[in-house]
C-alpha cells in the first residue's frame, strides 16, 4: 500500500465510513481509511442477531465501565459498554433504531456556540443520508425525509401485533401518533410511533453496507486498511506550528506503519477511541498524560471529559396473549439456530435423516421462514425487536426538547441477553429467572429511558500502551435530577401499559423480590418512588450512546478542527456539544456527512453533491 495520502481517516464507523466514502468521490483525492476491526461477518446483516456481535472480540471492543451510582444489580458492579469493531463501527453492532433527535437539540447546539449546527442547518444532511420508505403503519412528515440516499430507512415487516398495541396504548395514554424524525415533535406531549429502522429489505444497513460496500470500496483513490490499530497521531512542530502529518498504526502482523497525510488526519474512532488516540498522542489533560508516562505535546483539559450517555431501566411485564415468545424468533433464524442441547434438532445436520415427524415439520418451517426473509425481507428477524417508541416530556426541565424516551420490546428476551449481554444478576432481578424467561413464555419489556441527562462521566488514559483500554467512568445519576427524571419516565411507562388496548392486557410489572420486600411492595398497588429509584439504581443499563468527549467548543471548533493543532479534525459522536435526546447513530452519520462537506469546502475537494 502507498504511504502517502491527502487524508487519513481513523475509524470506519458511523461517521468515518461516510467521510471516507464522500471524500473519495473526488478521484483526485487520495484517501486512506484505517480501521482496527475487519469486514463485518455475514450475521451482521440479521437484525435480530445484533446482540450476538457483542462480547465477541472480533466485532466488539469489549469495554466495561464503572457505572457510578448505577449498576448495583449488575455482576461485579460493571457495566458492559459494547463498541463496534469493524467497518461500519457501532452501526454494525447496534439495534438499528433510526432516530435523528429533537429539532431543539440542534438549535441548542448552535445556541451554545456550535455555529452551523442548528436544526435548519443539519436537516439537509439528514436528508442526504436517507432513502426513506413510507408506510401506512406510521405517520410521516414526508418533506422532512430524504429519498435515494445511501441509508434505507423504514418500518419492519411484519409488524408485530404487540408493537401496534404499544402505539395504541401510548395514544390512549395521551401521546398522539407522529413522526419522531419529523419537523414537529408535538410540544411537551410528544409523539409515538413504530420504530423507523436503518434496514434495507429486512437486513441491517450499517454505514459499511450503505456507503462503502461494492463500488466505493473499489475506488483506486480509496485505500481501506483493516485490522490496523492506530496508536497515535504523528505530530510535527510545537506551540503554534504543531501540526498532524499522519498516523502510526500496528498492522495485523504487529508491524508498525506510518501513513502520511498531505492535507489532514481525521479522527473518527468514536467517543472512546478518539479521545484515547488524542491522549496517546500527547493531546489532553497534562496531569493524566504524565501519570501515564505520555509526554504532553498540547495541553487540552477537556479531552475525554463531559462524557454523556443514556441509561435505561428495562421494565418487564409477563404478558400472556400479548408478548412474542422467544421460541418463535428462534425458529425464524433457521434450522441451525435450533441445533443445541435442548434437542429441537440434532446438533449435527448429518443426523437429520432420523428426524421425527415433528422435527421434520419444524425444520421445514424454519427453512421456509429464512428463505422468505432472504427473498422479501419480511420476517420476525427483520428487526432487533426494539420496535416502537414514544418521546415525551416529564415537565421536570429541559423544555427545548423531550427528556423522555419510552421504547418497546414485544418479547421478554432470554437469560443470555439479560445475564451475559446486560450483565444483570437475574437471580436478583426475577423471582425465578429460568421459569420467567422460558422460551415459550409471552412477555414484554418497556424501556424507561431519560434522554437529557445532566450527569457527566469521563474517559481517562490508563497507560501509554495503546492496547490498554482507557478507563470509562459513566458517573450515572451523579446529578440527582437524573434519578428524578428516571422515576417520572418509569411512571409514564406504567401509565402507558395501564392503557393497553383490547381485552387481553399485560400482567403487572415484575418487581425484583428483594426490592419488593425492602419497600413493602403490595402487589396490585402502585410501586413507591423509593422502590422505582432503587430499581433504576440496580438494574439500569447503558443505551450505548457515549458521546461529547471531544465536544465542539472545548476540543474542536465548529468546523471540527482540533483547537491549537493544525491539520487535525475529529468527526464522530465525540464532538456532539450535548447528547441528542434520542439514539445517536443517525446524528453520528449526519456528523460524518457534514464533516465531509466542511473538509471539502475548506480544501477544494469536489464531492458529487453539496447540500449545505
Ligand atoms: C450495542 C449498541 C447498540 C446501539 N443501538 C443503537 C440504535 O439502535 N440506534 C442508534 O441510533 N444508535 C445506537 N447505538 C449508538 C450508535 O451506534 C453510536 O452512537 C454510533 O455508531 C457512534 O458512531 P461513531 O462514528 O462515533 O463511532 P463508531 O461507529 O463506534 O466508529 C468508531 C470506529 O473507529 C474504530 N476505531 C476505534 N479506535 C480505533 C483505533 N485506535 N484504530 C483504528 N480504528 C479504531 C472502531 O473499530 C470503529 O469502527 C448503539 C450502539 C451500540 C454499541
Amino acid at each position: 500500500m502507498p504511504d502517502a495520502f491527502d487524508y487519513v481517516i481513523v475509524g470506519g464507523g458511523s461517521a468515518g465510513a461516510v467521510i471516507a466514502s464522500r471524500l473519495s468521490e473526488d478521484p483526485a483525492c487520495r484517501v486512506a481509511l484505517i480501521e482496527a476491526g475487519g469486514r463485518p461477518p455475514e450475521h451482521e446483516l440479521i437484525p435480530v442477531a445484533c446482540a450476538s456481535l457483542q462480547l465477541d472480540p472480533q466485532t466488539d471492543w469489549m469495554y466495561t465501565a464503572d457505572p457510578g451510582k448505577a449498576g448495583r444489580g449488575l455482576h461485579g458492579n460493571r457495566m458492559p459498554v459494547p463498541r463496534g469493531k469493524m467497518l461500519g463501527g457501532s452501526s454494525g453492532i447496534n439495534y438499528m433504531a433510526y432516530v435523528r433527535g429533537h429539532p431543539g437539540d440542534f438549535d441548542a447546539w448552535a445556541q451554545r456556540g456550535a455555529s452551523g449546527w442548528s436544526y435548519a442547518e443539519v436537516l439537509p444532511y439528514f436528508q442526504k443520508i436517507e432513502d426513506f420508505h413510507p408506510s401506512n403503519e406510521i405517520t410521516s412528515d414526508q418533506d422532512a425525509h430524504g429519498h435515494g440516499g445511501p441509508v434505507s430507512v423504514g418500518v419492519r415487516s411484519p409488524v408485530i401485533p404487540a408493537s401496534r398495541g404499544f402505539v395504541q396504548a401510548s395514544e390512549n395514554a395521551g401521546i398522539p401518533r407522529g413522526d419522531y424524525n419529523g419537523r414537529d415533535r408535538g410540544g411537551p406531549t410528544g409523539v409515538v410511533s413504530l420504530m423507523q429502522t436503518n434496514t434495507r429489505k429486512g437486513k441491517r444497513a450499517s454505514t459499511y453496507r450503505a456507503y462503502l460496500e461494492g463500488a466505493p470500496e473499489q475506488r483506486p483513490n480509496l485505500t481501506i486498511v483493516t485490522g490496523a490499530l492506530v496508536t497515535r497521531v504523528l505530530l510535527q512542530g510545537e506551540g503554534e506550528t504543531l501540526a498532524a502529518v499522519g498516523v502510526e498504526y500496528r498492522d495485523q502482523t504487529g508491524k508498525t506503519r506510518t501513513p502520511h497525510a498531505a492535507c489532514e488526519v481525521i479522527l473518527s474512532a468514536g467517543a472512546v477511541g478518539s479521545p484515547h488516540i488524542l491522549m496517546l498522542s500527547g493531546i489532553g489533560p497534562r496531569r493524566e498524560l504524565e501519570a501515564a508516562d505520555v509526554v504532553c505535546r498540547h495541553e487540552m483539559p477537556h479531552v475525554g471529559k463531559h462524557l454523556k450517555d443514556h441509561i435505561q431501566c428495562a421494565m418487564f411485564f409477563p404478558a400472556p396473549g400479548v408478548g412474542l415468545p422467544m421460541s418463535e424468533v428462534r425458529i425464524s433464524l433457521g434450522p441451525d439456530a435450533l441445533r443445541g442441547s435442548d434437542g429441537l434438532l440434532p446438533v449435527d445436520p448429518v443426523d437429520d435423516d432420523k428426524l421425527t415427524p415433528e422435527q421434520a415439520g419444524l425444520k421445514a418451517e424454519a427453512s421456509r421462514r429464512v428463505e422468505e426473509w432472504h427473498e422479501t425481507g419480511s420476517s420476525l428477524i427483520a428487526s432487533s425487536l426494539y420496535d416502537a417508541v414514544a418521546f415525551t416530556s416529564t415537565g421536570l426541565g429541559d423544555h427545548h426538547s423531550h427528556d423522555a424516551q419510552i421504547a418497546f420490546i414485544p418479547c421478554g428476551y432470554n437469560e443470555d441477553l439479560f445475564s451475559a449481554r446486560l450483565n444483570i444478576d437475574t437471580s436478583r432481578y426475577f423471582e425465578d429467572a429460568a421459569a420467567t424467561l422460558a422460551p415459550d413464555n409471552e412477555n414484554i419489556i418497556v424501556l424507561a429511558n431519560p434522554v437529557l441527562p445532566h450527569s457527566e462521566g469521563e474517559i481517562v488514559l490508563q497507560s501509554a500502551d495503546p492496547t490498554v483500554p482507557p478507563s470509562i467512568h459513566m458517573n450515572y445519576f451523579a446529578d440527582p435530577h437524573d434519578l428524578k427524571v428516571m422515576v417520572a419516565v418509569m411512571r409514564r411507562a406504567l401509565d402507558i401499559v395501564e392503557h393497553w388496548p383490547g381485552p387481553v392486557k399485560p400482567g403487572p410489572l415484575a418487581i425484583p423480590p428483594f426490592l419488593a420486600r425492602k419497600h413493602g411492595y403490595v402487589p396490585g398497588q402502585p410501586p413507591s418512588d423509593a422502590l422505582l429509584e432503587n430499581m433504576a439504581l440496580h438494574f439500569s443499563t447503558t443505551v450505548y450512546h457515549l458521546s461529547c468527549t471531544c465536544r465542539i467548543g472545548d476540543v474542536v471548533d465548529a468546523r471540527l478542527r482540533v483547537l491549537g493543532v493544525k491539520n487535525l479534525r475529529v468527526a464522530d459522536a465525540s464532538v456532539m456539544p450535548e447528547i441528542v435526546s434520542g439514539n445517536t447513530n443517525a446524528a453520528s452519520i449526519m456528523i460524518g456527512e457534514k464533516a465531509a462537506e466542511i473538509v471539502a469546502r475548506d480544501r477544494g475537494v469536489r464531492l458529487a453533491r453539496f447540500v449545505g
